[in-house]
Order: C-alpha cells, then sequence, then structure tokens
C-alpha cells in the first residue's frame, strides 16, 4: 500500500522526466522520419508528451540490432544462471521505481494509481522474477532411444521476438511476453500501444541498467498500422506474440503468411460469463466479486464478466445490490490515491463504450444503472459503471467485446441453459462458477469452452498458471512455464556412437 497523496502524486507527475525516444541498441533515438505524436492523458486531455513516432525504417534498425545482438551470443548463449542474475537484477529495480511506473501508467491510460501500484506494479516484478528463478531450473530431455543411440531433446530460443501489446495493463502486458521471451535467450523489439508507450521505454532503461547487453530489448513506439504491421511484417523477425482485439490479431496472422512465416500467438478478447446458481454463495460473498469482475480497470479488462447469467430465483436480490455496488464507484482523478474508478484509455474509446450504450437501449436492454459521461469538465474520458438487464443473446451487448464497464444481465432456469447461454460467443478467455454444489461447480467449469474458469471468485491466480483463451480469445499461453513455450523451439539432436 502507498502512503502517497493525491498531492503527493501530482507533484511527482510535475516532476517526471519523461523517455520518449525509440530504444533502440541501449539508447534512446529520435524516429528516422522526425516525426513525434502527441501523448494525452485520459484523466485530464492534455497532452503529456511528443513520443518519437517509428515506422518501417525504425523497426528494421531495431530488427536488426536485436538480431546482431542474438548472434552475438552475448545474451542468447550466457548461462541461464548468469540470465537469471540480470532478470532478477531487473525486477529488482523495477521494484525500487514502483510509485514511479505506477504513475507513468496512471497518467498514461487513465487506471487508479493504486491499482497500478497494487497490481500493475506488483504483477510485473512478479514476472520478471518468476522467468529469472525459473530459467536455471528448466531441464531438458533425453529420450528413450535404441541402444547405441542418445537422442537429446533441447530447447533453444528462437531468435528475434516481435511483441505488440495493448494499453490496459502496458507494463504488466509487456512483461508477460519480455520476461520469459528474456529469459530464453531471445532478443526482443517490443511495439507499445500508441496511448501507452511511457513505462514500456521506461523499462527498456532500467533493463539495460540491470545489465541486459545493448539490442536484446528495444522499444519501438508507434502506431498500429505503420510500426505493428512493419514488425508483422518483418522477414527477420522469427515470433510474433500479440495482445490485443481479435480484429488486429487476424491481421497478425496474415503478416505471418504474407512474411516469413512467423510463429504467432495470439491473447485476444472476451466475454466471459459469471454464472450465478440458485445454490450460489450468500450475496455478500458475490457481490463484490461480480463488481470487480466487470468494472475494475474501467472494465478494460480482457477477461472482464462482461455478461452475468443469473438464476431466477437469485435475480431480483443480486441485481439490487450490484446497482447499489455500482453506484458506489463512482469515476474519479486516477491520482487519487482512493480513487476506485480512473477513466478510460481515450476519447475515441469513450465514444465507443457510449455507443454501446445506446446499441443496448435501441435493442431493447432495461438501462438499470449508469450509462452517462461523467467529469466532462475535467476535460478527461470517465463513464458511469453501466448496469443492463433483461439483455438476449442476439443483442450487440451481449456479444460483442464492450472493453468498458458495462454488464449485461441474462436470466437462466435451469443448468442446462446456463451452460448454453455461456458459451453462445465467439470467445472463449475466461469465466466464472457461483455455487456451492462442488457437483455443479465442476461439471459447468468442464462443459464451458474457455482457457480459465473461476469457481466461486473471479480474477483469482498468479504467475503460477497459464493465462490464455479457447476459439477467437486466441492461442498460446502467457505466465507460468507454458509460456515458455511461445519462445522457445524444440531441437532434436540424435547421436549414434559404437
Ligand atoms: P488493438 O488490437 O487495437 O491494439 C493492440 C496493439 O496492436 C497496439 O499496440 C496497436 O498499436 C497494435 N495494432 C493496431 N492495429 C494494428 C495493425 N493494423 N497492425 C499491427 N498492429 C496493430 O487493441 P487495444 O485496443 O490496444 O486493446 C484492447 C484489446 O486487447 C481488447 O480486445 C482486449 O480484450 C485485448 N486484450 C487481451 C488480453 C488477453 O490476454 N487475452 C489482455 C489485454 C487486452
Amino acid at each position: 500500500m502507498t502512503t502517497a497523496t493525491a498531492a503527493d502524486y501530482l507533484a511527482a507527475a510535475d516532476a517526471l522526466d519523461l523517455r520518449t525516444g525509440a530504444y533502440i541498441g541501449g539508447r534512446f533515438v529520435a524516429a528516422q522520419s522526425g516525426r513525434r505524436f502527441d501523448d494525452v492523458s485520459p484523466r485530464d486531455g492534455r497532452v503529456i508528451a511528443h513520443i518519437a513516432e517509428g515506422a518501417d525504417d525504425d523497426i528494421d534498425a531495431a530488427v536488426a540490432s536485436a538480431r546482431a545482438a542474438f548472434d552475438s551470443g552475448e545474451w542468447s548463449r550466457r548461462s541461464p544462471k548468469d540470465r537469471r542474475l540480470t532478470l532478477l537484477r531487473l525486477a529488482a529495480l523495477l521494484s525500487d521505481h514502483r510509485e514511479e511506473l505506477a504513475l507513468l501508467e496512471s497518467l498514461d491510460m487513465g487506471k487508479p494509481v493504486a491499482d497500478a501500484l497494487s497490481v500493475d506494479l506488483r504483477v510485473t516484478i512478479e514476472t520478471f522474477e518468476f522467468f529469472g528463478e525459473a530459467i536455471n531450473k528448466v531441464y531438458d530431455e533425453v529420450a528413450p532411444t535404441p541402444s547405441g543411440t542418445l537422442a537429446t531433446i533441447t530447447r533453444e530460443p528462437v531468435g528475434v521476438v516481435g511483441a505488440v501489446v495493448p494499453w490496459n495493463f502496458p507494463l504488466m502486458m509487456a512483461a508477460w511476453k519480455v520476461a520469459p521471451a528474456l529469459a530464453a535467450g531471445n532478443s526482443v523489439v517490443l511495439k507499445p500501444a500508441e496511448q501507452s508507450p511511457l513505462s514500456a521505454l521506461r523499462l527498456a532503461e532500467l533493463a539495460t541498467e540491470a545489465g541486459l547487453p545493448d539490442g536484446v530489448l528495444n522499444v519501438v513506439p508507434g502506431f498500429g498500422p505503420t510500426a505493428g504491421a512493419a514488425l508483422g511484417l518483418h522477414n527477420e523477425v522469427d515470433a510474433l506474440a500479440f495482445t490485443g482485439s481479435g480484429e488486429v490479431g487476424r491481421c497478425f496472422l496474415r503478416y505471418s503468411a504474407d512474411s516469413n512465416m512467423k510463429q504467432v500467438t495470439l491473447e485476444c478478447g472476451g466475454k466471459s460469463p459469471q454464472i450465478v446458481f440458485a445454490d450460489a454463495p450468500e450475496l455478500s460473498t458475490i457481490v463484490d466479486a461480480v463488481c470487480d469482475g466487470i468494472f475494475y480497470n474501467q472494465g478494460e479488462v480482457c477477461s472482464a464478466g462482461s455478461r452475468l447469467l443469473v438464476h431466477t430465483s437469485r435475480k431480483d436480490e443480486l441485481l439490487d445490490a450490484l446497482v447499489a455496488a455500482a453506484a458506489q464507484r463512482v469515476p474519479g482523478d486516477p491520482l487519487d490515491p482512493s480513487t476506485q474508478t480512473g477513466a478510460l484509455v481515450e476519447a475515441a474509446h469513450l465514444e465507443r463504450v457510449l455507443g454501446y450504450v445506446d446499441a443496448g437501449i435501441a435493442e431493447g436492454a432495461r438501462l438499470v444503472s449508469g450509462g452517462r459521461r461523467v467529469r466532462e469538465e475535467t476535460g478527461g474520458f470517465y463513464i458511469e459503471p453501466t448496469i443492463f438487464d433483461d439483455v438476449s443473446s442476439s443483442m450487440r451487448i451481449a456479444q460483442e467485446e464492450i472493453f468498458g464497464p458495462v454488464l449485461a444481465v441474462f436470466t437462466f432456469q435451469d443448468d442446462a441453459e446456463a451452460v448454453a447461454l455461456a458459451n453462445d460467443t465467439v470467445f472463449g478467455l475466461a469465466a466464472a462458477v457461483w455455487s456451492n454444489s462442488l457437483s455443479t461447480a465442476l461439471t459447468t467449469a468442464r462443459e464451458i469452452r474457455a482457457g480459465t474458469v473461476w469457481v466461486n471468485n473471479y480474477e483469482g491466480g498468479d504467475i503460477t498458471v497459464p493465462f490464455g483463451g479457447y476459439r477467437q480469445s486466441g492461442f498460446g499461453r502467457d505466465k507460468s512455464l507454458h509460456a515458455l513455450d511461445k519462445y522457445t523451439q524444440l531441437k532434436t539432436t540424435w547421436i549414434a556412437y559404437q
């Protein structure tokens, strides 16, 4: 917990020395075109920095730097024991700078600074610690081959990894890719989202301070269709790890097909159900969790529990309690440590979310809470936590990822209907089951097509368990030792002897 006050954070924000160049070959450089783009804080709509606008030439330079670093072996062939030490030093530096980094996240994308500190920074640090600690403890394999032969199956780094990440957890999403990729010995070119480049640039600088050789981690800020596409299409990028929307995820599959068939892994969106059965735990146990499931981080969470499926017998009491709880989550200044709900990331996203509120009303859903823009006088992009009742599966608010604080409530009569409703989506990222019956909980968890199912909690977990999607939520897993699969390839060495 921080002891800093809103005034402390405001003063610290004024004193920040923001990094605005691309980070290539161990130093900050301007974009080769000389172009810069405005970094707008959603807190008040003000431009807080002018960031180097990377494009093809800058991606070329970053990939060349990453390739040269990889081929030199300075990192890729460094002993796992020594890579471990560097990553642990980086984790310690991130910890030393966690207040500053949390402030960057809050200013850049509007989340409450207290959440940035207690979740984003905590998880980012744990991620570097976990993969640093893991890398000299994972063993390779010897195959059960006939006598006179010895066959080893060894993991090798893939080479140059491109990572393209979104703005909702800027540093954490970057860490989930960068930490295992570096641990495995790869070089990385990271493109942060144009809405939130600040923390990634600082991360790269701290990595150099921790002892990472120049060129092993490069960060090129810029827009998706230019810098992002250039990375996706680059013939010298061996693997591309993406987190973001399904629409852009499809682009990366095409980029791979149109270039060097690089390995692509996708972490895309969701429309996750929270199922409350008749025998769910008592109301006080579930209301906060259901609310956090959809309203945390302004609903800008890929695994947000945006569909509440509730048994008819529990509907009225739960909806009343949710409406009361939502009203408490009044958006406030992200730099105030007591704020629970911050700003949406940008004006266009606010318009998009408000458009879904209009669509819900037009399609006949019943707006029972929120739905309005607030704090407009600040110049920032704030919306009230919003709840729609009487939603049916054919509505847009039931099917499309809103990526904002909008909950769609459905009712069901029996278990089969609940499972059918839960699976009535193209996505499969996460789900929650609330039931006191072990049998109902486990049967339902098995029947739901999603990468994570929570039972009697929402968003539980830590770095030791994998995270990723089924169906159009993508493929490949972040977190846990399984993440190493994305950044390594298996080599068979078959040895004959007499
Ligand atoms: P987005 O897809 O618009 O952008 C993500 C990244 O892709 C950004 O860096 C962007 O610059 C880049 N990009 C955009 N267009 C591109 C193009 N044509 N070519 C190459 N790169 C391009 O997503 P967003 O709005 O930043 O983030 C929200 C989305 O991310 C939501 O759909 C959310 O569900 C998803 N997300 C998923 C996970 C997960 O783990 N499954 C986690 C967080 C966010």
